[in-house]
């Protein structure tokens, strides 16, 4: 049954190769729109992530000013400053102490230290209910230091207590931290002179420079922005989805709308070089007839009349079968009658067996039907002989067609070891008019229809059809008809 069509007239060729750019020009640009729709979908992603980091560092930065404004109006108050007055004179008043040698430099910052150790405890209780009056974040940690102490003597002298970038800071209040994990929110310089008695019973007047400094520290920033962005994200997340949703959807519809539309032309050229072959023997027969020598010659007119009625009848066949094979399974109007699965299909196996040549080998294991099951003799067995030719066309040699029952069902199986099916096909041939891939399709005849009334067949059944292949090893056909199919309708 196959046709092998390896001469083509310059005409079918040139249509052949207008065609072939047809669909080159199409995957083409069906190939650019996706890729513009991907690249778009890239720009717009790297887009919103840019404009997100953007608005993550502006809040950032907005959040740390914020929060410096805050602490500002804390801590810039009398009773803060009393309390860093109180330190301070404490350790002043240990100056004298020290010029004469008294304690040395250590303890007289210790001094320092402890007094403000002191205060600090009720500097952390004020600092807390501000905290709480304005508004501050409980993850802004906020303390006070002094970075440098210099003593300037009346002779002109210095000398340095605390020197700064060298000697760690001096923390006086607020929440101890490493400097370098904070922000600097202030640092002022502060100079003031102390005048005592000395060791010699002299005056002596000592200038003290002193620099503090206001540190911010914000811990677990990413949690503060998340909270605060979580709207953000939450609405470009959802965004991104749609937009994925959409471009998946956009192209998934291209690329049926571009199958469908290469399948329609399939079908146009299929069906065009179907009706080829009858419309001109047709055409010589009615010729002929009208020749006047076949007028009078009867045996000659005869064979003309028979070859007429033979292709009108080809023609009719045609037109019926994409008539037919295009209905939808809920279109399919069932007969159903009780019939045993293995004397039906032996018979339809037998039927079949005389259109084979002998090259041809058709094996059965039909396990036998005890119980008959409702189906429609005339549609499962043209579903039958569909799939038994498809066999035949796509080369099979070997075809065995088995019966079995599994569970529910009753499974009519059909192998072949014919060319077998791509994977990539196997989800397709279920399809209206899918054909073969493009390489060999000239090779077999057909239209494309077969398979997908099969289809519709079984699902008329409420049945399954299945497939399973391998390419050149050949294909196995599944019918899995329900046996307690239609019974609700004979009982009920
Ligand atoms: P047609 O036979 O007219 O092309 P069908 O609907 O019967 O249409 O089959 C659809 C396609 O499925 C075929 O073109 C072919 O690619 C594939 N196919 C069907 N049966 C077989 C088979 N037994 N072996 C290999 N391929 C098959």
């Amino acid at each position: 049954m196959t046709t092998v069509n390896n001469k083509l007239t310059p005409k079918a060729a040139f249509t052949q190769f207008t065609h072939l750019w047809y669909i080159v020009a199409m995957q083409i640009k069906s190939k650019t729109l996706i890729a513009g729709a991907i690249f778009t979908l890239i720009a717009l992603t790297a887009m919103q992530g840019y404009l997100i980091f953007n608005t993550y560092d502006l809040r950032k930065n907005n959040f740390a000013v914020e929060s410096r404004m805050t602490i500002g109006s804390i801590v810039q108050n009398p009773y803060v400053d009393s309390i860093s007055w109180a330190y301070r004179t404490e350790f002043v008043d240990k100056i004298p102490e020290y010029r004469k040698g008294q304690i040395n430099k250590k303890a007289l910052i210790q001094t320092l230290k402890n007094a403000a150790k002191e205060s600090n405890n009720g500097f952390l209780d004020y600092f807390k209910e501000g905290a709480e009056h304005f508004g501050l974040h409980e993850n802004v940690l906020f303390k006070r230091s002094a970075s440098l102490i210099l003593f300037t003597y009346e002779n002109g002298e210095t000398e340095t207590i605390l020197a700064e970038n060298e000697d760690p800071d001096l923390f006086l209040l607020g929440t101890d931290f490493p400097v370098d994990e904070g922000y600097l929110i202030n640092a002022w310089n502060w100079s003031f002179d102390k005048g005592f008695t000395n060791a010699s019973g002299h005056l002596e007047t000592v200038v003290i420079t002193y620099r503090a400094s206001l540190y911010m520290k914000i811990i677990d920033w990413d949690s503060i922005m998340l909270k605060k962005l979580l709207l953000l994200l939450f609405v470009a997340f959802l965004l991104f989805v749609f937009i994925i949703t959409l471009v998946t959807y956009s192209i998934r519809n291209l690329l049926k709308i571009k199958r469908i539309s290469e399948i329609k032309t399939d079908f146009i050229n299929n069906i065009t070089h179907e009706l080829k072959t009858p419309l001109a023997t047709l055409s010589i027969a009615t010729k002929t007839l009208t020749n006047k020598y076949a007028k009078d010659d009867k045996a000659i007119s005869d064979e003309a009349i028979a070859t007429i009625n033979r292709q009108n009848k080809r023609l009719q066949n045609l037109i019926d079968q994409v008539v037919d094979n295009s209905l939808g399974y809920n279109h399919i109007n069932l007969q159903l009658e009780p019939v045993l699965l293995s004397e039906f299909i032996d018979e339809v196996c037998d039927d079949f067996s005389l259109t084979l040549p002998q090259r041809i080998q058709l094996l059965r294991v039909l396990e036998p039907s005890d119980t008959p099951i409702l189906i429609d003799k005339f549609f499962i067995s043209t579903a039958i002989i569909n799939i038994l030719n498809n066999a035949v066309k796509f080369e099979g040699t070997v075809i065995k067609v088995e019966l079995k029952t599994i569970e529910a069902y009753s499974v009519i199986t059909i192998s072949d070891n014919g060319i077998g099916i791509s994977k990539k096909n196997k989800k397709l041939i279920f399809d209206k008019f899918y054909r073969l891939s493009e390489k060999n399709k000239h090779d077999y005849k057909g239209l494309g229809l077969g398979l997908y009334y099969c289809s519709q067949i079984i699902k008329a059944h409420h049945g399954i059809i299945d497939v399973e292949s391998k390419e050149k090893q050949g294909s196995t056909f599944f019918l899995k008809i329900p046996t307690n199919h239609g019974k609700e309708n004979l009982t009920g």
